[in-house]
């Protein structure tokens, strides 16, 4: 693996380097241009000794000169930030039915985005060939050096042991963790996470959860699925499975899961959900808008879309399944106490139809002292923004961000 200056590959990095690596996460973080005294008093060091090392960073290209504070009168002293050419990293959302990657730099501005629009997300040798060859074709437009990408963040569908870097649900049939199987490929290193657990974490970063540091966010798309920030940090449990608010037993139907039980949350309150209920409405003699229409089968983007034309089966339906969300909510809500509680995914579509009926649901549940100063909001990100995400994932694990 091509070293980066501060790509952690577990040897004993000498005083000096270490030093530098400081400096430049304390550049990042503040996220602004600062003089030599700044950057002293930030890393709580000598000027002599903070001159030294902005002379050494300079010199190696890892910094830059921004222009000069204006103090006034008198000599004005340099300001230095950091050169954010010398540092990327790439995100990767790989779903169902759509592979997306961006690029962005240490400001954590995109600089590059790509994506498959024809994608198939399948457990195979073929789809995991055509994600590499994406991947690196990626890197090579975008004509970066290698050694400047700090890494790869991954979200994947699906089940994700974060600390081992294995997928649970897709590409399981190789020796090595999908994580380890695109190190050794791509020759950047990588961090594979659950798709819902990157919405989460980029709903803190550039989402309405900015600021917050308990946090629910549910994603509500095909699938259900929950993420949480406790007390600052993504929850990620002993394997990484924390969260899986899909699977538990709220159900009342007697719908079998894929995960093999009845009763689980997911099979009444999710994308796949709605299309099941659509069809057992006009089973009972339902009437709908959309089967005028000469279209094909009619997937939960329809039903959604139908709410939102004044469909009325559609508008019955999302809204019993917000009430129904809102009311296995408020015992999570009772058990975490968050601030804040975002809902994304493919329902924010229909907006105020299914933030009232959880809100109706939360009431009947919750106990109004975790409500009073709880927050519920639907989620304003889109999927680009997830993606970058992904990336920013990689800065945080630098402590860059
Ligand atoms: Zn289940």
């Amino acid at each position: 693996m091509k070293h980066h200056f501060l790509k952690n590959d577990g040897s004993v990095l000498d005083k000096r380097t270490r030093q530098q690596m400081e400096y430049i996460r304390i550049l990042s973080k503040m996220n602004k241009a600062m003089t030599i005294p700044e950057i002293a008093e930030a890393v709580q060091t000598s000027i002599p000794t903070a001159t030294t090392i902005i002379t050494d960073l300079l010199e190696n290209n890892w910094i830059l000169i921004q222009g000069k504070r204006e103090t006034g009168p008198g000599r004005n002293p340099a300001i230095y930030s950091v050169n954010t050419e010398q540092f990327y990293a790439i995100g990767l959302i790989i779903g169902l039915k759509k592979a997306q990657l961006v690029i962005i730099n240490i400001n954590q501005s995109e600089v590059y985005k790509k994506s498959i629009s024809d994608f198939n997300l399948e457990n195979t040798k073929g789809c995991l060939n055509q994600l590499v060859d994406f991947v690196s074709a990626c890197i090579k437009e975008f004509e970066a050096s290698i050694s400047k990408v700090l890494g790869l963040g991954v979200g994947i569908t699906g089940r994700v042991n974060v600390h081992t870097g294995e997928t649970l649900n897709y590409f399981n049939f190789m020796e090595v963790p999908f994580k380890q199987y695109l190190e050794a490929r791509l020759k950047i290193p990588v961090h594979v996470e659950n798709d819902t657990r990157i919405t989460g974490f980029t709903e803190c970063e550039f989402g309405k959860g900015k600021g917050s540091d308990n946090i629910i966010l549910i994603n509500l798309d095909r699938g259900l699925g929950l993420s949480m920030v406790v007390n600052g940090k993504l929850l990620l449990g002993n394997s990484g499975f924390a969260g899986e608010f899909g699977h538990m037993k709220f159900g009342t139907k007697e719908r079998l899961c894929i995960c093999g039980k009845k009763g689980c949350l997911g099979t009444e309150v999710s994308g796949y959900a709605l299309q099941l209920d659509f069809e057992e409405a006009l089973s009972k003699g339902c009437q709908s808008l959309l089967l005028k229409e000469d279209q094909g089968e009619i997937s939960f983007f329809d039903i959604l879309e139908g709410a939102n034309n004044g469909d009325l089966t559609s508008i019955d339906l999302i809204q019993a399944q917000g009430l129904k969300l809102g009311e296995a909510l408020g015992s999570i809500l009772n058990l975490l106490n968050p601030k804040d509680v975002i809902v994304g995914g493919s329902f924010v579509v229909v907006n105020d139809l299914l933030l009232d009926a959880i809100k109706v649901g939360l009431k009947k549940t919750c106990l109004p002292m975790v409500m009073k100063e709880c927050r519920i909001m639907l989620s304003e990100l889109s999927a680009n923004m997830y993606c970058r995400g992904a990336a920013s994932l990689v800065l945080k694990s630098h402590d860059l961000i």
